[in-house]
């Protein structure tokens, strides 16, 4: 397996490193579970997405519910990315981290007014709006403070991403979106609003997607509906062709960017619009681990059970999608291995992080959790009144604490014992 390590992950001397600090040197120093991110490996993400797409004017907008840390948001600022978001709290993050309110698209079925508030009042670059009602709502909203909101109608191209259901969001049975019939009708509608000003059109199919057709036939019925607005006088200035973008966990074979970029690119060659693009899991999945200790080993009737300090309210995947994640001790040790469920405390069976993993590993060692860069962390919880894990963002040798391990006292800061009358 160790061939398999992605770039920023060695092994040294026996050690697992992360660029260039070993695994031990980390938990020692900040305790476990916790979140390290390879700052190289974000980076090399990005400038590959964007080098397949230079040929045409583009805006990358990292998709920021993938993985939220300031510091991460920060860091795409840095390189020019814009940012995709689907609530106020993430636009309210964006802005802390320095990123440029002109290049934030806004997603999502349920934006509240007091969200568009915040959005027209920031400038943001546009609304991915989602539904005839919605329009009609921030059409009120942007009248009301004098405004005109840039709005793009999602539309939902109705394909198969082929992926798991829960993060498909392409098909018609699917909340997302407008279908093609009725986007046109709610473009003609917001051609006539005072308060609104049509700039683009978007999809967004799924998630982990690892086939390029589905793309394809996504883009292809919009570069269709682009050429139907075309001819009601309608015209946009961006294309925004979502996220998507798939990583390898264990033996897919994604998607590059190059042979992404020849599945769409060609079929918008006559449209000169501005490509947007929103990936999350592509920039941060495979630059992200969690590093967890084991604490128990533990013989069952029918299975080995290695019960790690980590739990399916750090990370979520295995349990929520049946996702698969490598995990890899971060020494290798000379005997035999064994097959284990690697689960966590939490009470709940459907808690573990592999299941039937062979091992070779004792109590006290350290497992590192890879692809966990993105939908870890930022689809954590306190469950089991479990403080989160520490965040560590890796940048060579240096190392930077992102977020402090919480305290068990935060967890019940918001909470009071009401002054029951006696009975
Ligand atoms: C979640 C989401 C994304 C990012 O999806 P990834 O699979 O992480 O690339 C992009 N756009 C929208 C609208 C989303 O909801």
């Amino acid at each position: 397996m160790d061939n398999e390590f992605l770039a920023c992950l060695q092994r040294s001397n026996g050690c697992l490193r992360m660029e260039a600090l070993d695994l031990e040197t980390l938990a020692d120093r900040y305790g476990t579970p916790l979140y390290l991110y390879s700052r190289a490996e974000m980076e090399r993400a990005f400038h590959a997405l964007t080098a397949a797409i230079a040929s045409r004017e583009h805006l990358v907008c990292y998709a920021v519910k993938a993985n939220s840390n300031i510091a991460i948001l920060s860091l795409f600022a840095g390189l020019g990315a814009g940012f995709d978001i689907v609530s106020g709290g993430e636009l309210a993050r964006v802005l802390r981290a320095g990123g440029n309110p002109k290049k934030v698209v806004f997603s999502g079925v349920g934006k509240t007014r007091a969200e568009m508030r915040q959005a027209l009042q920031a400038g943001i670059l546009c609304f991915n709006v989602e539904s005839a009602n919605e329009l009609v709502r921030l059409q009120a909203v942007a009248a009301e403070m004098g405004l005109r909101a840039p709005v793009s109608v999602r539309v939902n191209p109705d394909v198969d991403p082929k992926t798991h259901p829960y993060i498909a969001t392409g098909l018609t049975r699917n909340k997302f979106g407008i279908a093609f019939p009725q986007a046109l009708e709610v473009y003609r509608q917001a051609k006539g609003m005072q308060n609104i000003q049509l700039v683009g059109i978007d999809f967004h199919i799924g998630s982990q997607i690892t086939e390029t057709q589905p793309y394809a036939d996504a883009v292809e019925r919009l570069a269709a509906m682009v050429e139907a607005l075309r001819h009601e006088r309608i015209e946009l200035s961006h294309l925004d062709l979502g996220g998507g973008l798939g990583i390898r966990y264990r033996d897919e074979q994604p998607i590059t960017p190059q042979q992404y970029a020849a599945a769409v690119l060609p079929r918008l060659a006559k449209l000169p619009h501005k490509i947007i693009l929103e990936p999350g899991r592509y920039l941060v999945g495979n630059a992200g681990v969690l590093l967890t200790r084991v604490e128990h080993l533990k013989r069952g009737a029918q299975k080995r059970f290695a019960v790690v300090d980590a739990a399916m309210n750090d990370l979520i995947r295995p349990a929520l999608y049946d996702a698969y994640q490598h995990v890899v001790p971060v020494r290798s040790r000379p005997m035999p291995s064994q097959n284990y469920d690697i689960v966590g405390p939490v009470c709940e069976s459907g808690d573990f992080l592999g299941l039937e993993r062979p091992l070779a590993i004792e109590e006290g060692d350290l497992l590192a959790v890879l692809g966990a860069g993105a939908y870890g962390f930022s689809m954590s919880s306190n469950y089991n009144s479990r403080p989160r894990a520490a965040e560590v963002l890796i940048d060579g040798s240096e190392a930077h604490i992102i977020r402090q391990r919480e305290s068990v006292e935060s967890l019940f800061e918001l909470e009071s014992i009401a002054p029951l009358a006696a009975k």
